[in-house]
C-alpha cells in the first residue's frame, strides 16, 4: 500500500507531511486496521503499520471512539487527547470518513497534530497574566487600604495621614514602575526577532547610564567606578543597551549596603570563549543565563558589573531572568522584571549573559555583544 501511495505527486506529497497521516479500514479482526502510514506516522509509532490493528498504535480510548462514531454517522470528527511518556504531548486528531466503500471496506483517513507547543505558549501567557495581576493587585490593595483608613480612623490625624500619604505615594510609584516595565517588556518582545541595526559605543552609552544614576548613587552611599578601554562599538539599538546598562548597575546598587564598592569594567574578547569566561574564584558559583549562537572567532564587547553585595545561593541563579522571580529575603522594592529584560534585549542583539555570585561576598553579571 505504501510503495503503491508514492507513485504520484499527491502521494509523494502525503508522505512529506509534517504530520501523521494514517489511512484505516474498517472490519477487520481486532476493529480497524492501518492500511497505511506516511513518513511523520512512521517515525511517530516506531512500529510496522500496515495491517496492524489501530489499537495496537494508538492506546487512547478517546481516539478508538471518535474512529467508530466516523464509522457510524458517516462524519468528520475531531477529538483531543494525551500521549504519555516521559514528556506528555498534546495531540488533535482529525478523523474524516473517505466515503468510497460501503459496508466493512470502509476507509478513513486518520490525521494526527502535535499541539504540545501551543498548549505550552498558551499557558505561560495564561501564568503571566495571573502573575502580572497579582503583581498590580498587592500595590493596589494597600492603596485602597489607606483611602479607607484617611477616611475614617486618620481623619482628623494630621501626623498618620503625612505618613499614610508617603507610603500611598511610594506604592503608586511601584505601580507606575511595574506598568513601565511590562509595557518595555512586551514592546522587547514584539521587535526581538528583527535585528537592531545601529552601531553604538556600548563604553559610552554605560558611562552616561552611571552619570544618570549618581543620584541614586549618592543616595545608597554606594562607590561605583567605570572602567573602559576606550569606544566599543556594537551593533545594536542604544534606546535598549541604556536599560540593559541601567538595570544591571541599578541592581549592583540597590543590593549593595552603603559604603560598598561596585566596579563597572568593559572590555573587548576577541572570541566566543573569552567573552564567557568565567573568573573561577573559589566558592562562587558561574552559571550562562544566555549564550548566543555565534562563530567561535566572533569578537565581542563585555560589559561587567561586580559587586560586593549579599550575593546569590545557587539554586536562584538559573530562575534569575524570569519574570517576576525576585529572590526572598531580598528588600528591593523592584518588579522582578529588569533581568527578563535585559535578557529579552540581549538576545535580540545575538549577545550572552552569565553570572556568578557567592552568598555573602558578591555577584558579577556579564553581558557581552557582538563587537561591531
Ligand atoms: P528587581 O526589580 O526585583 O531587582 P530583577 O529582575 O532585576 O528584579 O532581579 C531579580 C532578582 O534577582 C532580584 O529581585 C534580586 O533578588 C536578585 N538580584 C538581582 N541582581 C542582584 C544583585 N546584584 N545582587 C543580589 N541579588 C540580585
Amino acid at each position: 500500500m505504501s510503495e503503491a501511495l508514492t507513485e504520484t505527486p499527491a502521494q509523494r506529497i502525503l508522505e512529506l507531511l509534517p504530520d501523521p497521516v494514517l489511512l484505516v479500514r474498517a472490519g477487520g479482526r481486532q476493529g480497524p486496521e492501518i492500511a497505511y502510514g506516511n513518513q511523520a506516522a512512521q517515525t511517530l509509532f516506531r512500529m510496522e503499520l500496515v495491517g496492524a490493528p489501530l489499537g495496537a498504535a494508538l492506546r487512547q480510548p478517546q481516539v478508538l471512539e471518535a474512529i467508530e462514531e466516523a464509522l457510524a454517522t458517516d462524519e468528520a470528527v475531531e477529538v483531543a487527547f494525551e500521549s504519555i511518556g516521559v514528556q506528555p504531548r498534546y495531540w488533535r486528531a482529525f478523523v474524516r470518513p473517505l466515503g468510497v466503500a460501503e459496508g466493512d471496506g470502509r476507509e478513513l483517513v486518520l490525521m494526527l497534530r502535535d499541539e504540545t507547543d501551543a498548549r505550552r505558549t498558551e499557558r505561560m501567557r495564561a501564568d503571566f497574566l495571573a502573575n502580572a495581576s497579582h503583581e498590580l493587585r498587592t500595590p493596589l490593595a494597600s492603596l485602597a487600604g489607606f483611602v479607607e483608613t484617611l477616611r475614617t480612623h486618620a481623619k482628623d490625624d494630621p501626623a498618620a495621614r503625612d505618613k499614610f500619604l508617603g507610603i500611598m505615594a511610594e506604592q503608586a510609584g511601584r505601580m507606575a514602575r511595574l506598568i513601565d516595565d511590562l509595557l518595555s517588556l512586551s514592546r522587547i518582545e514584539l521587535n526581538e526577532h528583527i535585528a537592531p541595526e545601529g552601531v553604538v559605543d556600548f563604553a559610552q552609552v554605560t558611562q552616561d547610564v552611571v552619570d544618570a544614576i549618581r543620584p541614586l548613587i549618592a543616595e545608597r552611599g554606594v562607590a561605583v567606578t567605570v572602567a573602559a578601554a576606550g569606544p566599543l562599538r556594537v551593533t545594536g539599538d542604544r534606546d535598549q543597551l541604556v536599560q540593559v546598562a541601567q538595570n544591571l548597575v541599578e541592581n549592583a546598587v540597590k543590593y549593595s549596603t552603603p559604603g560598598q564598592a561596585v566596579a563597572v569594567e568593559m572590555a573587548r574578547a576577541a572570541t566566543l570563549e573569552g567573552a564567557r569566561a568565567a573568573s573561577g574564584r573559589e566558592g562562587w558559583v558561574a552559571l550562562s543565563l544566555l549564550s548566543p549562537d555565534a562563530a567561535a572567532d566572533q569578537a565581542f564587547v563585555v560589559l561587567r558589573v561586580r559587586d560586593h553585595g549579599p550575593g546569590m545561593a545557587r539554586q536562584h541563579l538559573p530562575r534569575l531572568s524570569e519574570r517576576f522571580y525576585r529572590v526572598a529575603g531580598q528588600k528591593s522594592g523592584g518588579t522582578g522584571l529588569g533581568l527578563a529584560i535585559v535578557k529579552h534585549i540581549v538576545n535580540r542583539h545575538r549577545g550572552g549573559i552569565a553570572v556568578e555570585s557567592a552568598e555573602g561576598l558578591g555577584t558579577t553579571f556579564s553581558v557581552y555583544l557582538p563587537a561591531a
